[in-house]
Parts: structure tokens; C-alpha cells; sequence
């Protein structure tokens, strides 16, 4: 369901080019729990962004649902990701000024749900993640953990195939990140959607079913396993 053919990218700086990923080519099935691992700047986050189309690759091509993103238009593509593609941030980028219920609701606003559709959606997932009783406050009146529990609900309202998310438990200690990452797994199980996480810990990646290793922009090793 999610396929990386041939792909290539650089970034230009004074300099020149510099090649940050060389032909990667991977096969992830529908409902997999993905880690994305690598140490730093081994190019997990710019993969990450390639595949949830936040930017566009200089070679390759990136098939969700057996369409290529990559060639797209911007609004076939802008499109295609509000329906198909979650992204869980680091930072949570929550909007401080909306409540917790109104922040999972926002991507329903943008695709014109109706307002009494859009609260419920929003409150049965905010249950799933063990914060039905804290819809009415603020990101603020939030933990690290809850805050990032806010966000995944509201990457899972449009009901996406796929949900990346770039080092989600980076910003939290381990306690919550195990908390985070057992919401996830329990997620992915009852919802069968596909996340790929980026991870630089080896203790987060062991949890996943197919572990996918960078090494200075090469896909080095491509783990199944039963979890
Ligand atoms: P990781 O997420 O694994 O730490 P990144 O994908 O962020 O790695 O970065 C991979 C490499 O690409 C690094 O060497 C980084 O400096 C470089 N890089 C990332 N983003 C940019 C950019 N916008 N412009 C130039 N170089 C970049
Ligand atoms: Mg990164």
C-alpha cells in the first residue's frame, strides 16, 4: 500500500548538491507498524516528509493507494493528503487558542464536515486516547504526553490509510513515551491504519513489525517481524 521506488534526493547549499538520499526502494503493507530508524541526519525526516508529499522528490516514486504522489499537482496533491496522509509532529502543533476537541476537529473544518459530525468524530477519538474529559481545555492546561495525544487524534479524524510521524516521543520522557507508544499500537490495531514512526531509539524500533534503517541517506536493512 505504501511503495518507494528508486528514490533520490539532494539539497543545495553554496556549495553545490548534497545527496542526503540515494535509491531507496521499500515496500510497506497496509496496516504496518513501521519505525523509520537512523541516527541523526541519516535522512529520516526527509524521507518522512518525501512520503506524506510535504515535498517533492528530485527522482523516484512514492505510490500510496497505487497512486504516485510525486506526480501530482499541488492541489491533486494538497487534496490527496487531507483524505489520505496523518502527520504526527514533535512539537505537537497544536493551536493555543482552540481547545483540545476544536484542535482534532480542525482538518473536518477545512474538508466541510458539519459541526455536530465534526464533535462527535472528535470526542469518540479524544475517549481513545484516554482524554475525554479534558476536550474542553487548552493545549496550555496540557502535559507533553497529552498534548501529543491530542495530535494523534486529530491526525486519525479523516481517517487516514497512513499516519507519519517524526520522532513523536522525542520531546517526552520515557515513561510517557512508552504510553505514547502503546496508544499507537492499540490504534493501529483497532483501526488497521499504517504508521511510520522516525525513531533514533533502538528500544522503540524492537516494538515494530518492519524496521526500516538509514545509514548516511541508504536504506541499509528492511526487518519483518512478528511483534
Ligand atoms: P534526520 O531526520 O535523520 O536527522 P534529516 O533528514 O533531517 O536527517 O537530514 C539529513 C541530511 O540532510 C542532514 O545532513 C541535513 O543537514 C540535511 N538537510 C536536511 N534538511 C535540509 C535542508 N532543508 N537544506 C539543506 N540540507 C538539509
Ligand atoms: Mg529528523
Amino acid at each position: 500500500m505504501l511503495q518507494v521506488e528508486q528514490l533520490s534526493h539532494s539539497f543545495r547549499n553554496g556549495q553545490g548538491t548534497v545527496p542526503v538520499l540515494q535509491d531507496i526502494n521499500l515496500t510497506i503493507g497496509e496496516g504496518k507498524m513501521v519505525a523509520l530508524l537512523g541516527s541523526s541526519g541519516s535522512g529520516k525526516s526527509t524521507l518522512l516528509n518525501l512520503m506524506a508529499g510535504l515535498m517533492k522528490p528530485d527522482q523516484g516514486k512514492i505510490l500510496i493507494a497505487g497512486q504516485d504522489i510525486v506526480r501530482f499537482s499541488e492541489n491533486r496533491l494538497a487534496e490527496f493528503r487531507r483524505s489520505h496522509i496523518g502527520f504526527i509532529f514533535q512539537s505537537y502543533e497544536l493551536l493555543s487558542n482552540l481547545t483540545i476537541r476544536e484542535n482534532v476537529e480542525l482538518p473536518l473544518v477545512f474538508m466541510g464536515i458539519s459541526p455536530s459530525k465534526r464533535k462527535a468524530k472528535a470526542l469518540k477519538l479524544l475517549e481513545q486516547v484516554g482524554l475525554g474529559e479534558k476536550a474542553k481545555l487548552f493545549p496550555s492546561q496540557l502535559s507533553g504526553g497529552q498534548q501529543q495525544r491530542v495530535s494523534i487524534a486529530r491526525s486519525l479524524i479523516t481517517e487516514p490509510s497512513v499516519i507519519f510521524a517524526d520522532e513523536p516521543t522525542g520531546n517526552l520522557d520515557t515513561e510517557t513515551e512508552e504510553e505514547i507508544i502503546a496508544i499507537l499500537q492499540q490504534l493501529n490495531r483497532d483501526m488497521n491504519t499504517t504508521f511510520v514512526i522516525v525513531t533514533h531509539e533502538a528500544e522503540v524500533a524492537e516494538q515494530m513489525q518492519v524496521v526500516l534503517t538509514l545509514q548516511h541517506g541508504i536504506l541499509v536493512e528492511e526487518a519483518v517481524r512478528e511483534v
